[in-house]
This record gives structure tokens, sequence and C-alpha cells, in this order.
């Protein structure tokens, strides 16, 4: 492992701008709210793989957070970002500042008003337009070819790649799967504040979703086990959850058409 912390960091979205001109070749662009995990250096990984220069952007959007205790307990761990950034071979971390990127009060939103209003968007009100405003700026902003996201957050990612068709915009959306513990909890920066009993609890959510119960029971045995779930529902080829532990809200998504063969497992007795 390399010691000295070679990606370079740029906080300004003018300064960027600029050094984006001198450079050549395809950019892989990677945004995040930091507090980096295995997760985000996969996505990372894969940029690194399919681009000539890989820019990681770390902003905490205040935008996108319908509760302030949440914005403020979110993990901040830049130098350690940054860090983890420059071991997989990230060339530059975009870090601005909230002053620079709403520079106009957020009076102007970008929203959607068909997917962005259930699941999520119905318990988040707000959530995606903060979070759809943000990426737009962000990827007009960066000028990346192509850009990353986790099907981890799996409504964002089709919110994502609406706005992109539905505002031209030239870039490639990535999908990449949902990086996942042992235990089979996905990896989130939010779990670094389950404590211990928790974080042994919360691989049950993952194994129900993949189970064949249907999603009624997968409701009533996450509340059985001291979850208080919001939704579990199946939705665009995807069995969708998002359950509170504690104060920590967990969401996870996994195929449909698994539940399915499970489904089929369980009734033909084979599997
Ligand atoms: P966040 O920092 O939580 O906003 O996440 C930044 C990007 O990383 C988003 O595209 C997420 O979907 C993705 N991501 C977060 N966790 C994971 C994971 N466990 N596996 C794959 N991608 C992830």
């Amino acid at each position: 492992m390399p010691t000295t912390v070679s990606t370079q960091m740029v906080q300004n979205p003018a300064a960027w701008r600029n050094l984006r001109k001198g450079l050549a070749g395809t950019v892989g662009f990677v945004p995040t709210m930091g507090n980096l995990h295995a997760g985000h250096i996969d996505l990372c990984l894969r940029a690194k793989a399919e681009n000539d220069i890989v820019v990681a952007s770390v902003f905490v959007n205040p935008t996108q957070f319908n509760q302030a205790s949440d914005f403020e307990k979110y993990a901040r761990t830049l130098e350690a970002d940054r860090k983890l950034l420059s071991d997989a071979g990230v060339d530059y971390l975009f870090n601005p500042d909230a002053a620079d990127m709403y520079a106009d009060g957020y009076s102007v939103k970008v929203s959607e008003e068909e997917i962005a209003q259930e699941l999520e968007g119905a318990f988040r009100p707000g959530h995606f337009t903060g979070m759809l405003t943000v990426v737009l700026k962000l990827l007009n902003i960066i000028g990346a070819d192509r850009a990353y996201f986790g099907e981890k957050d799996f409504q964002q990612l089709l919110l994502v790649k609406k706005m992109v068709a539905a505002l031209f915009l030239p870039i490639e959306i990535v999908a990449c799967p949902t990086l996942r513990a042992e235990s089979g909890l996905a990896l989130s920066s939010r779990n670094s504040r389950l404590s211990p009993e928790a974080l042994a609890k919360a691989p049950l959510l993952h194994q129900l979703l993949q189970s064949g119960m249907d999603n009624a029971t997968v409701m009533k045995k996450l509340e059985e086990a001291g979850f208080k779930p919001e939704y579990v529902e199946t939705r665009w080829g995807r069995r969708l959850a998002a359950a509170w532990l504690d104060d920590v809200r967990l969401i996870d998504n996994v195929a449909a058409d698994k539940q399915q063969e499970e489904d089929h497992a369980a009734v033909s007795g084979c599997g």
C-alpha cells in the first residue's frame, strides 16, 4: 500500500473546470457523501478500469437530508477518505463548499414527479429533489464521460438515469452491484453508527428480503426482531425495503426474481 497521498484535492468548482480543460482522455466520476467504505471504493475501481482519469466527489449535500439531525450526525472523515481514494488510484477528489454549490440559495431545483413520490420519496420528503439537484450540479461541473452509481440506492439510480435521459445530459450512467459484508449486510456509511447489538441484528434485513416470504410477512418479521420497517415493496424488478434500527435508517434491495426463484424452490421442494 502506498503511504503517500497522491489524490489531488480540488475544492472550488471554477478551479476544477479550469483544470478539466487540460485533461486528455476519458473521465470517470464517482459522487459520494464521504465516510468511504469498500462499496464506494468498488465504484472507484470500476471507474478506474473503464476510464483514463477518475474523479470522486465528497460532498455531504444538505438539501437531501430531510432530518437536520441525520445531516449533523453524518460522519465526516475527509482525510481518511482521501487516503482510501489515493490507495484506489483515484486521481482527483472534488470537495466543494455548500456555499459554492448553493450560491442561488437552493432557489433552482430539479424535481421528478412520478417515481420520486413513492417509497424513499414518500418517507423522505424533498430527499430526491435535493439529490437530483446536487447530482445535476456535480455532473455539470465535473464534465465526466461516465458516472458510477450503486444499486444499493436503487431508486436514486433510476432517478439519475431518468434525469440524464430527460435532460439530454451527455454522460453515461453506470450501475454497480451492492457490496455486502460477509453477513449479507449492505455496506453503508450509516452502519458506523450502529451499536454492536444492532450491527449483529442488521443482516436480518437482507436475509428476509432474499427469503421466499411475502412482503407483509417480511414487515412482520422485521417488527418482531425490533426493527421499525417503513416499507417492504416489490417494484422495478426489485424487492426494496427501508427500516429503522435504533436511530439508524437502513435501506436495501435485491432482485425480485431471486425471491421468486426461492418461492419456486420452496414450492417444488428443491434448493
Ligand atoms: P453515498 O456516499 O452513500 O451517497 O453513496 C455514494 C455512491 O456509492 C452511491 O452511488 C451509492 O449507491 C454507492 N454505494 C453506497 N454503498 C454502496 C455499496 N454497499 N455497494 C455499492 N455501492 C454503494
